[in-house]
């Protein structure tokens, strides 16, 4: 079994996650093409613009692999990341792959200039981290698939879930990778594949 880190890498937000596997010493690839995805053992889906890139999975016949490679394997889908592991996307309604019983209300957290950042208690980790909120999506539970593992929410703020997990794949709406910390990326690379 290979122990690589694949990065979605057709756009995006794909060099801050780059750097901070590498400063873990964490062997990583760009994953473009179905072949690429054989040779990773868990994906990060960056955050950047998801019509983009789910014109480019399809591009690449990326779909279906992206599916399979979700019901066994770690992902990890930030911001635009989280809108194509939903099971549905809105405003305006989009293309996904239904890797994680939730809703994506694209843009909810406002224009590009409106980015914000915050310090944020994820259940699982000690201290708060900083997150960076950029044109992020509404995330909401959906009525779950028969037989689908159970979904939890790990943070919330201002009242609305922004970090949730359904096995082994995570969405979030916000970044984290953007400064120094590599706590989450830590804890990413924990989930068993
Ligand atoms: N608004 C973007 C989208 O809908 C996501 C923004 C981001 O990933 N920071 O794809």
């Amino acid at each position: 079994m290979s122990s690589v880190v694949g990065i979605l890498g057709y756009q995006g937000c794909i060099e801050p996650h780059e750097a901070l596997l590498s400063k873990l010493n964490v062997p990583h690839m760009r994953v473009l093409s179905p072949e690429d995805l054989t040779r990773v053992d868990r994906l990060i889906l960056p955050g950047g613009e998801s019509t983009t890139m789910l014109k480019f999975i399809k591009i690449h016949g990326m779909m279906s692999p992206l599916r399979e490679f979700s019901k066994t394997h770690p992902m990890w889908g930030i911001c635009a990341g989280a809108i194509l592991l939903a099971n549905e996307v809105m405003n305006p309604d989009q293309d996904s792959l239904k890797a994680i019983d939730i809703a994506a209300h694209r843009n909810f957290y406002g224009a590009q200039t409106e980015s914000f950042t915050t310090a944020l208690e994820v259940d699982f980790l000690r201290d708060p981290i900083d997150v960076h909120f950029i044109r992020a999506p509404l995330l909401a539970q959906t009525s779950a698939k028969s037989g689908a593992k159970h979904l939890k929410v790990h943070s919330t703020f201002r009242g609305e879930p922004v970090f949730f997990s359904q096995g082994n794949i995570w969405a979030c709406s916000f970044h984290a990778e953007l400064g120094q910390d590599t706590t989450l990326h830590e804890a990413f690379l924990k989930l068993a594949v």
